[in-house]
């Protein structure tokens, strides 16, 4: 596994514990850095003051879905241009159209793969840093 060169700053929104910590160790085993939310509420709160280069965003959370956050933090200046991956549970990709209209970025399937899961996370911080470059 190579590691991430620059050390990206990934806000991680999950309210699974075991998945959120799968994917914390993952990404930080590959030298990414880390910031971890449990509902879409603290996820807008976050990104508003850490500015992340990446949100990795579950669906379905407790209070607010991972939809209505997505909406808050395109709303909002200082996120609108924050780059939002889905993390969809196998269940619901049939639900993509919907993501995608939405205004998505991307999707990675739950539960991750871990030996991909690195290289979706860097492909989805190249792919946002060419299309607002
Ligand atoms: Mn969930």
């Amino acid at each position: 596994m190579t590691a991430a060169p620059d050390g990206k700053l990934i806000l991680i929104v999950e309210d699974n514990e075991k998945n959120l910590k799968l994917a914390r160790d993952v990404l930080q085993f590959s030298g990414f850095q880390t910031l971890e939310a449990g509902t879409g509420e603290a996820a807008v709160g976050i990104a508003r003051q850490q500015h992340p280069d990446l949100i990795l965003m579950d669906i379905e959370l407790p209070g607010i879905d991972g939809i209505t956050a997505l909406q808050q933090l395109r709303a909002d200046v200082e996120t609108a241009r924050i780059p939002i991956v889905a993390l969809t549970a196998s269940a619901m990709t049939t639900d993509r159209a919907r993501f995608d209209s939405a205004g998505f970025d991307g999707y990675i399937s739950k539960p991750i793969d871990i030996k991909a899961f690195p290289g979706q996370v860097r492909a989805h911080c190249e792919r946002a840093r060419r299309g607002r470059a």
